[in-house]
């Protein structure tokens, strides 16, 4: 990793860090030494001993406008002066509220219902409850695995595991323990005939025990940052209403613009009978999540013997990050968000087209706010963080991939620097 600096309290954290400290996909204690960040605004972070760095990560696809932004510093300040937190058991409040309208408004047609969940994984925790308790409801508790197709991710906690890519994700270790799901080939990038049929041809077959069909539209994020076809999203649609199965689309990285439509599935014009947002929905600030469905599936479950949806999380619905999520939504419907992503997904065309010639290099891809180099081989991290480090920007690469998802906001010079830091981390990776 990059040198770190010498100052007594940073070295006494990083001590302590590497004791005490997990870190996400981290062994313990601590091989590698993180960076200490100071704090953050705009598209800066400022980390000890490095001066300021150029956010390529958005802080895993989550920071649209930046840090420290005033509009959302305000609508934190002015709801801590109400109330941080109460229960939702029996309560309820107008952060939460005008949320779920929001998010109903925005959100593909049809999709009526918020549960507000307190993070990505544990949203697709209650997507996947609420269709196997649809089935349950109905009658037909036979009808209880997933379907999805590989190079996916989903979360870490139980059920959104067993939906990730089996063997290229992280996942791996709990083959045999986790619920056994079925899996499709990974989408290929563009729309061939022959893959759409066997999409259709799994779910026709597997119907009688399928209770749904779960995928990240048009980008795989974390289970290897592949890009596919929205065609392939009406052929699940068409697939799962003639066959009887329900379709949950886990927008968590894609939704709020990243791809240059609000939710991915809007470039398939597809409404999902479920749907996840998460990452970006409250700019970044704090963590939310939430799942969105539609009457049917609603009404299903209500119709069961246990009529009710049971899940309830101690901070369900927490006012603090609804009401900073309400701003978040109302700062990007009230920009030309489009053309800032076209801008970025632009300049990141520029600033990547140098890449595809550097040696090892089998892939670059560009969609919306997201660029992508991918390699023949599994990058030094340490490496490709300290190349990306000395170039000014803070990138994250994992696997064979340097990719980097920007704030909306990054101005071009920022965006130019960090064309120039993925080119180093994938030439020095
Ligand atoms: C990040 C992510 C999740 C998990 O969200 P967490 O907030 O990390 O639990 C699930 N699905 C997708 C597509 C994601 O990108």
């Amino acid at each position: 990793m990059p040198d770190q600096p010498s100052d007594p309290r940073v070295s006494e954290l990083l001590a302590l860090d590497r004791q005490h400290v997990w870190h996400p996909y981290g062994p313990m204690p601590g091989r590698q030494e993180p960076l200490v960040v100071e704090s953050a605004a705009g598209v800066r972070l400022r980390v000890a001993g490095h001066g300021e760095l150029v956010d390529g990560m958005s802080s895993w696809w989550s920071a649209i406008h930046g840090y420290r932004h005033p509009v959302l510093d305000e609508a934190a300040r002015g709801q801590l002066d109400r109330m941080s937190h109460v229960m939702f058991g029996g309560l309820t409040h107008e952060p939460a509220v005008r949320l779920a309208e929001r998010l109903v408004d925005m959100s593909p047609d049809g999709l009526e219902h918020v549960f507000l969940a307190d993070s990505g994984s544990v949203s697709v925790e209650v997507a996947l409850k609420m269709c196997l308790q649809y089935w349950r409801s109905l009658g037909r508790p036979e009808k209880h695995r997933m379907l999805t197709w590989r190079g996916g991710y989903h979360g870490d906690t139980w059920q959104p595991m067993s939906v990730c890519d089996p063997e290229g994700g992280m996942h791996g270790l709990w083959a045999g323990v986790l619920p056994r799901q079925l899996f499709a080939d990974a989408p290929p990038a563009a729309y061939e005939e022959s893959y759409a049929e066997h999409l259709r041809d799994m779910i026709g077959r597997h119907a009688h025990e399928l209770a749904a069909v779960v995928v990240e539209p048009v980008v795989q994020g974390a289970g290897g940052m592949r890009f596919h076809s929205p065609a392939y999203l009406r052929v699940l649609r068409e697939a799962c209403d003639a066959h009887d199965v329900l379709l949950v689309f886990d927008e968590i990285a894609t939704g709020f613009g990243r791809t240059g439509t609000l939710f991915a599935a809007e470039q398939a014009l597809v409404t999902p009978d479920v749907m996840c947002v998460g990452k970006a929905l409250t700019g970044g600030y704090m963590t939310m999540a939430a799942t969105l469905c539609t009457p049917r599936v609603a009404d299903g479950i209500s119709r069961g013997e246990v009529p009710v949806l049971a899940h309830g999380p101690t901070f369900m619905g927490n006012p603090l990050a609804a009401a900073v999520a309400c701003a978040s939504i109302d700062l990007l419907l009230g920009q030309d968000w489009q053309a800032e992503v076209k801008r970025i997904e632009t300049g990141l065309r520029d600033g990547l087209a140098g890449a595809a010639e550097l040696p090892g290099v089998t892939d670059v891809r560009v969609l919306g706010a997201i660029g992508v180099v991918q390699l023949d081989h599994e990058i030094d991290m340490a490496a490709a963080t300290r190349a990306a480090v000395a170039e000014g920007v803070w990138l994250r690469p994992f696997r064979d991939l340097v990719y980097t998802m920007p704030p909306y906001v990054t101005g071009d010079e920022d965006l130019a620097r960090i064309g120039r830091a993925v080119r180093a981390a994938a030439r020095e990776g």
